[in-house]
């Protein structure tokens, strides 16, 4: 799975960055990103998100 970000509801606070664990959330010019390769969807930060921006995504098989 992934973490899905929604660009419309994201404020780009940046405040899920450093609630990752794992260090897959980063703020960049474009908006945020998650890092696939990294994030191993304990969610932490789709609980943590002010606006409900992110969600887990399951991949697609
Ligand atoms: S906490 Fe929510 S609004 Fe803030 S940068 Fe992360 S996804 Fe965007
Ligand atoms: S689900 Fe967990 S590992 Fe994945 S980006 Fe969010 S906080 Fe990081």
């Amino acid at each position: 799975m992934v973490v899905k970000i929604d660009k419309n509801k994201c404020l780009r606070c940046g405040g899920c960055v450093g609630t990752c664990p794992k260090l897959a959330l980063n703020l960049t010019e474009h908006g945020l990103v998650c890092d696939p390769e990294k994030c191993v969807d304990c969610g932490i930060c789709v609980q943590f998100c002010p606006v409900g921006a992110l969600s887990l995504q399951k991949k697609k098989k």
